[in-house]
């Protein structure tokens, strides 16, 4: 009787999402925003795990339709009653001031204030999350408990920030691969004292991208820490020249949430990457979404646009907006839990070893089938239904004709894909199978 093949159990991957946890409690008290010295102070943090290299562009760049803003910091932020009671203070609570604030310093009556209060009244005690980076105003966002209780009388407000001249920093973990062929995955970091958007993205690349550093990888892989839309966007006009090596694309976020794994497919809809993460998540349990692409998003929006049309899409698990604590002081490190993280990381390494195994074989033998047990890859004993590993053997061998790629065969087999690579692996080291795409196969998980 010959022995079948054997191969090694694959290791398999288990996140320490606690690690995860962790880092998202210590970064969320930091104030950031689209530029500042919070996505520094951010970006220095996670080069403990990766050594990611900062770079920096001015203020005034034109990207695009767009233009690098000028940089915005803040020294102190508060209101004063007439007692002088600070009844509310950015110090607190990062989310307590209109992001990109201007500088102002003054005394106002309630009514002239409140024009620049921002709550929410159907979540008295949740404070909101607002914006303005691209129109000059001053504003403070509170809980509307705490709004209804203000007083008539004067205030007194300082909003001591700087606007000026200074840049945008994007942070970024390169990885080189076998092949100057990339994949690409982008986060951003530009929310304040948020946890699920965007700590939960922030974290796990960083933690990714660590323990894909362990491994010799066939793509060269960049991790991507910027600001939403406008960090993109300058990604995008400092990257145009070598965008031919893109290969594979995902936007990150939202992953610490108790909704289901989501994953947003790619404008093109039939990218690689669509396929992988469709396999990928058709093997968890049910529940999990694959959704198709509308121009409604992250950075995907930038990345999917026509005159790029790169193959990225998106993982997340519920959409922005579409739960109740988004973008409010209820998307805090409570609301992440531990098994939502270690799921989503689970999801995002098996894509990407989807996409690192890929690949399109040939048949060396496509003449009737050859004989698998003569070279101890298949049990000699007849009779027996073939097992998972066997069926694999015998499905790469019918489908590689030079067409269909592994994956494809996954799928047609119903196969997990780990299994169909280790199957062609196993053969090609038998002789029986050559990569027709001269980029043998991956290491990622071997
Ligand atoms: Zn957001």
């Amino acid at each position: 009787m010959t022995i079948p093949f054997q191969e090694a159990p694959r290791a398999e991957f288990v996140p320490d999402a606690e690690e995860a946890h962790g880092l998202i409690r210590e970064l969320y008290p930091i104030c950031r925003s689209i530029t500042g010295d919070g996505v520094r102070e951010t970006l220095r943090r996670l080069a403990r795990i990766v050594p990611l290299q900062l770079t920096e562009v001015p203020s005034g760049t034109a990207v695009f339709d767009w233009e690098i803003p000028r940089e915005w910091n803040v020294r102190a932020a508060w209101i004063r009653d007439s007692s002088g009671r600070t009844v509310v203070d950015f110090a607190e609570h990062s989310l307590h001031l209109v992001s990109y604030s201007v500088p102002f310093r003054g005394r106002l009556s309630l009514d002239e204030l409140r024009k620049h209060l921002h709550s929410l009244p159907e979540r008295p005690d949740w404070i909101p999350y607002r914006t303005s980076y691209y129109r000059d105003y001053w504003g403070f966002c509170l809980r509307h408990r705490d709004l209804l209780a203000l007083e008539p009388g004067e205030y007194e407000v300082c909003v001591d920030t700087r606007l000026e001249p200074g840049s945008l920093t994007l942070g970024e973990f390169r990885l080189a691969g076998r092949s100057s062929d990339e994949i690409v995955i982008y986060t951003h970091v530009c929310h304040p004292s948020l946890a699920n958007d965007n700590l939960t993205g922030v974290a796990l690349c960083a933690l990714l991208a660590r323990k894909l550093a362990e491994v010799p990888l066939r793509h060269t892989l960049r991790f991507v820490w910027g600001p939403g839309t406008i960090g993109s966007l300058a990604w995008l006009a400092r990257n145009e020249a070598s965008l031919g090596r893109l290969r594979h694309g995902l936007v990150v976020g939202l992953l610490g949430d108790p909704g289901p794994l989501t994953y947003k497919a790619s404008r093109r809809g039939d990218a690689d990457v669509d396929r992988a993460a469709r396999h990928v998540l058709g093997r968890f349990p049910a529940g999990v979404r694959c959704v198709d692409f509308e121009p409604y998003g992250y950075d995907e929006r930038q990345f999917c646009s026509p005159g790029f049309n790169l193959p990225f899409g998106r993982l997340t698990r519920s959409s922005n907006g579409a739960y109740p604590e988004y973008h409010t002081s209820a998307d805090n490190p409570e609301f992440v839990t531990v098994p939502a993280l270690a799921e989503s990381l689970q999801a995002l390494y098996r894509i990407l070893g989807v996409l690192e195994g890929n690949a399109t074989e040939r048949n060396l033998a496509p003449k009737g089938e050859p004989r698998l047990g003569k070279r101890g890859l298949y049990g000699s004993m007849g009779g027996g239904a073939p097992g998972e590993f066997e069926n694999a053997l015998l499905w790469v061998l019918n489908q590689s004709d030079g067409g269909p790629d592994l994956l494809s065969v996954a799928d047609r087999a119903r196969l997990p894909f780990p299994v169909v690579e280790r199957a062609a692996q196993a053969l090609r080291g038998a002789g029986l199978l050559t990569d027709s795409t001269g980029t043998d196969g991956k290491e990622m998980n071997a």
